[in-house]
């Protein structure tokens, strides 16, 4: 039920309406500036480089773990040949001159193969060790940053609640004051406050301003308000003036 109430009174629960509104803007807006105050977009990116990195690290692993692992059974087999051909070198079954220096020839090269090869081996097991500790590396700041994110959203979780709390205490004293208002006000401040950006209800700036368009009124307006008590609209931007 909506008791009748004089232009003071009106005018007083609108300005109040409206303060209440003003703080709930500014903690709507505080609320979206949270993530960038705990940094968490920083944090975000940081997290995906160095997870990205990560990846990229364990993958040039991979590939040269496999790398050495053919090499490494490649070696196997040239020690192997190597092996029989100079069994058959010493076995002295082989007396034709030619056929063993072909065979010391083939032994040589065979030599100089795996000599190259463990070359290339030592190479590939020294970028491993580098690799393995670049991932390593890697995965401990993995570890710091995604610590530090999960500290920076519980303490973003925590404010969050904290301000939608007062949101919604200060929201109920505004829909306390609101009923008492009637229908058409209250559908006229909603409408005024979505068209100007949260400022419905502002007040006569000493008796000839408007506090919203800062514009000076007309004579008849400021006449206006000297004869009349109560709530009054500005001429210019339309929001509702209070004295
Ligand atoms: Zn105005």
């Amino acid at each position: 039920m909506v008791l009748e109430i004089g232009p003071e009174e009106l005018a007083q629960i609108l300005r109040d309406v409206q303060d209440l509104d003003t703080c709930i803007f500014g903690l709507q807006r505080e609320i979206e500036e949270l993530p960038d105050k705990h940094h968490l977009g920083e944090l975000a990116e940081a997290l995906s480089a160095v997870r990205q990195e990560q990846a990229s690290d364990e993958k040039s692993l991979e590939e040269i773990e496999h790398k050495q692992h053919k090499l490494d059974g490649e070696l196997d087999m040239l020690v192997t040949k190597m092996k029989k051909e100079e069994e058959k070198l010493f076995s002295g079954t082989i007396m034709n001159p030619k056929e063993l220096s072909a065979i010391q020839a083939e032994i040589f090269s065979l030599r100089k193969k795996r000599d190259e090869m463990e070359t290339e081996d030592l190479e590939e097991m020294e970028e491993i060790d580098r690799l393995t500790g670049e991932f390593s590396s890697a995965r401990s700041r993995t570890a710091e940053i995604e610590a530090g994110e999960r500290q920076a959203k519980d303490a973003y979780e925590v404010e969050l609640a904290e301000k939608k709390a007062e949101i919604a205490s200060l929201e109920l004293r505004r829909d306390n004051l609101k009923v008492r208002l009637s229908e058409d006000i209250v559908a006229d401040y909603n409408k005024m406050l979505k068209e100007k950006a949260g400022l419905a209800v502002v007040p006569i700036v000493q008796g000839r301003t408007c506090g919203g368009c800062h514009i000076d009124f007309s004579r008849t307006q400021i006449d206006q308000f000297q004869h009349n008590e109560g709530i009054f609209r500005c001429e210019y931007c339309r929001r509702i003036l209070v004295k």
